[in-house]
């Protein structure tokens, strides 16, 4: 490695370690290293596959984009694992595979995790966490860094009596299932559980994302016995899962099911968050959904202003243990929670700028120096997510019918209008594909949606009074 690689890889780890804090850099980067850069490619190692998939599936660009500030002409990073490459002069390390920084923003719980174990949780016996290894959780997603607000207080505290529960009480919600758009607290509440329930030491709280729960979970049950499943399972107080929207494959779903019901069933809870109501995950069989459905479902809205002021403060304070020369002036905080205001990962990535720019250049940061750092995350006001009831109530109005009329077989022309109407808006406003548009409008089929889509996109070519009515109707539901 030539001297001025050299340097540029210290720098890009300094700017990355501003960037994602000093827990997640020692966590996931503090034994990565370089191994070479040639025409543009950087080749950096890490000593497992684990944390490899991990950088890989988090972090890649983060890590592109550190080496692009410093050397322009870098366009690709690979990542390798370090025993394949040099095994024979490899040595054991003692330390655990991965360290966790106690401390700043966590909970009291870290330490106590952090010590012997080779991942940040505690899953249980030997083999428990051998066969249902749980997925990494961040030290700093706990309740006490969780800031309430109108939109969450509902889950929250749903969040925290499960955490809270002893295996002596009756399960009050089961499953308790937490929906929401990307970034508003979702993964923040789930790991928060978790932390809470282990560190309680009453019930094993098991977290894994769904991806997890594909790869690992179900494939360590297929090679087990029944009979291990159920011992497996027996050690399991709480079962949380993750994004359970990528959910995918039959025979995944068909152990997914299984799992949900021998759960259920055993009064263990269960817990899950997606970006969309049970309703709406279209790929899960009737059955499934409705027993989702049959716990508590909360939706966590869009972060309010107030909430977006309140994280960022807590964000500042936290960073502070670790960068005590690190200030926001209260006008740069306001300034970014009103502009910045997509989601909570914006508003962190708004931060780590300010962070990355104070710790490198060491200029104080002034809300112009923030103007510049955070113009890209400013976002025009998203659109609203539109919901199908919402249009089938809004279509309904507009035309003096029913929303069952909407969804009833009903073939007179006063009907028949409408409904296409709303099923079209459903397919132009929202994300949801023909099959389930169909379903919600009564079980219909999905040529029945497309023939309706093309039927009211061949009209509005020229009625121009049915166009007319379609746009206020799409204004009304994106207001
Ligand atoms: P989701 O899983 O819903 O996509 P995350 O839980 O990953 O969202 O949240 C994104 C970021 O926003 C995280 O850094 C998280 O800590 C932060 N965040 C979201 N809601 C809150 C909250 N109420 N209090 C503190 N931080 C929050
Ligand atoms: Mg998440």
């Amino acid at each position: 490695m030539s001297i001025p690689e050299q340097e540029s890889w210290s720098k890009v780890q300094q700017r990355l370690r501003a960037e994602v804090g000093e827990d997640i850099y020692s966590s996931w980067f503090a034994r990565m290293d370089l191994e070479a850069i040639e025409d543009g490619t950087v080749r950096l190692s890490v000593p497992t596959r684990f944390l490899k998939s991990w950088i890989q599936s988090h972090y890649a660009e983060r890590v592109l984009a550190c080496w692009q500030a410093e050397a322009p002409q870098v366009n690709r990073i690979e990542l390798i694992v370090r025993s394949a490459l040099r095994s024979s002069v490899a040595k054991p390390k003692a330390e655990p595979e991965i360290a966790v920084a106690g401390g700043a923003g966590g909970s009291d719980g870290n330490n106590r995790y952090g010590g012997s174990n080779h991942r940040p949780m505690i899953v249980g016996d030997q083999n428990g966490h051998e066969a249902l290894g749980g997925s990494p959780l961040d030290p700093r997603l706990t309740f006490e860094t969780f800031v309430l607000g109108r939109s969450n207080t509902l889950a929250h505290a749903a969040a925290k009596q499960v955490a809270a529960a002893k295996r002596s009480d009756a399960v009050m919600f089961n499953p308790l299932y937490i929906h929401a758009g990307v970034g508003l607290g979702k993964t923040h509440l789930l790991q928060a559980i978790t932390w809470a329930g282990n560190a309680m030491g009453e019930r094993k709280v098991l977290y894994l994302t769904a991806e997890k729960f594909m790869y690992g979970f179900v494939s360590a049950l297929r090679t087990q016995t029944a009979l291990a499943f159920k011992e497996a399972l027996r050690g399991i107080g709480v079962l949380v899962i993750d994004d359970l929207q990528f959910l995918q494959g039959k025979s995944t779903q068909a152990e997914f099911c299984h799992t949900l019901n021998a759960l259920i069933d055993a009064g263990r809870q269960v817990v899950i968050a997606s970006d969309r109501p049970p309703s709406d995950l279209e790929s899960l069989d009737d059955r499934v959904r409705s027993r989702l459905a049959g716990g508590l479902v909360v939706e966590m809205g869009p972060l309010g202003e107030e909430l977006r002021f309140e994280i960022l403060k807590a964000r500042v304070t936290a960073a502070r243990t670790h960068h005590p020369a690190f200030d926001v002036p209260g006008p740069v905080l306001s300034y970014i929670a009103k502009t910045v205001t997509h989601n909570g990962r914006d508003l962190e990535g708004a931060l780590n700028r300010l962070l990355a720019h104070n710790k490198l250049t060491g200029h104080a940061v002034t809300l112009e120096m923030a103007e510049r750092e955070v113009r890209d995350l400013i976002r025009p006001q998203e659109p609203k997510r539109v919901k199908i009831e919402d249009i089938q109530r809004v279509v309904a109005r507009q035309y003096n019918v029913s929303r069952s009329d909407l969804l009833s077989s009903r073939r007179t022309a006063n009907v028949v209008r409408p409904r296409q109407v709303a099923m079209y808006l459903a397919k132009t406003l929202t994300l949801r594909s023909l099959p389930e548009i169909g379903r919600r409008f009564g079980g219909r089929d999905h040529t029945t949606v497309l023939h309706a889509v093309r039927k009211i996109e061949g009209l509005v070519g020229n009625d121009m009074a049915l166009a007319e009515e379609i746009e206020i109707l799409k204004r009304q539901l994106q207001e």
